[in-house]
């Protein structure tokens, strides 16, 4: 990265940092309930750098392979890595390695890896149960109708510590009633474990209205980042 657009990058974490914080007094909440995820994806391992030495402390990815790469060549830095993407079974054991939370757990085979992962005695991951918010069954998530047998297989799961729900509002949606049906899936899965708290819900469109919805977890990435390169 050249100065200018390590200053650009200094200028866009410092806004979206009071943005957020701001968001937070808005909706009478303390900023530090809020944990900012920046997410970085198709973006150097320099940015991550560049940010950790802005003070970002959260980083999340959504492939497994360049969170690999990524998490490999920054691991001399005091961060912690989410996976926010989707999760194959088959991988489950290697984004273990480096990545504290996993924000997709959304089908019972990742259980069921988790599980055979954990054996090893480094013990469960912190999960979070991505809950599908619209009527499309083609999308990610753990439907509406699924979600109590779902949340107590993974309550019941030895690999995973849930945590709390994850959400992606869809696009053209009017956000804040999406996150509006996050909130009410996390007092769905409070009801049955009051300890999983966290709502990861909120990127650089939407995430006042999640924080009005109480979101504590905000996966923010081109507001901060600027643009994805793009990829080819
Ligand atoms: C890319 C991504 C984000 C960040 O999106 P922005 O619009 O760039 O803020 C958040 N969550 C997930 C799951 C993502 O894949």
């Amino acid at each position: 990265m050249n100065t200018r657009e390590q200053e650009q990058l200094k200028e866009r974490w410092e806004a979206v940092s009071s943005d957020v914080a701001d968001a937070a007094r808005t909706a009478g909440r303390d900023p530090a309930e809020l944990t900012l995820i920046v997410v970085t994806k198709f973006h150097s391992a320099d940015l991550v750098r560049a940010l950790a030495s802005l003070g970002a402390a959260h980083f999340g990815e959504n492939r497994h392979q360049e969170a690999e790469t990524k998490a490999a060549a920054t691991n001399d830095l005091d961060i912690t890595w989410h996976f926010v993407g989707q999760l194959q079974s088959n991988k489950v054991r290697a984004v273990r390695r480096y990545a504290s939370v996993v924000h997709s757990l959304d089908r019972p085979s990742a259980l069921n890896a988790f599980t055979r992962a954990s054996d090893d005695g480094t013990g469960a991951t912190d999960c979070l149960i991505q809950v599908n918010l619209t009527d499309d069954l083609q999308r990610g998530g753990v439907s509406d109708s699924d979600l109590e047998s779902f949340a107590e297989a993974a309550l019941s799961s030895p690999g995973v510590r849930v945590r709390g729900v994850m959400g992606v509002a869809a696009l053209g949606a009017e956000p804040r009633s999406e996150f509006a049906r996050l909130r009410q899936a996390s007092e769905r899965l409070r009801a049955l474990e009051p300890s999983a708290t966290w709502i990861s819900g909120g990127m650089s469109a939407d995430f006042g209205d999640a924080v009005l919805e109480g979101a504590t977890h905000l996966r923010i990435g081109t507001a901060i980042t600027g643009n994805r390169p793009s990829h080819g």
